[in-house]
């Protein structure tokens, strides 16, 4: 694992909507999904804020697979 920089916008939170691609697997760039695991290591705030959206996330998915199951 790389070392990030920390001059990198590591210091901002990370945003609902960034942490909300990250649990749906949308972030695979290293360059931005390095620094956001970086940052959920390290605040505890973000890292709680993180846990949160499962819940719904969770719902998303199920909705996306639904295709599957007969109402
Ligand atoms: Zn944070």
């Amino acid at each position: 694992m790389q070392k990030v920089n920390p001059d990198r916008k590591n210091s901002e939170h990370i945003t609902d909507h960034d942490l909300e691609h990250y649990h749906l697997g949308m972030i695979v760039d290293e360059t931005e999904l390095a620094p956001l695991e970086e940052h959920l290591l390290a605040c505890s705030d973000c890292a709680e804020r993180a846990k949160q959206p499962a819940d719904y996330i969770d719902v998303i998915r199920r909705g996306m697979i639904e295709g599957d199951h007969e109402l």
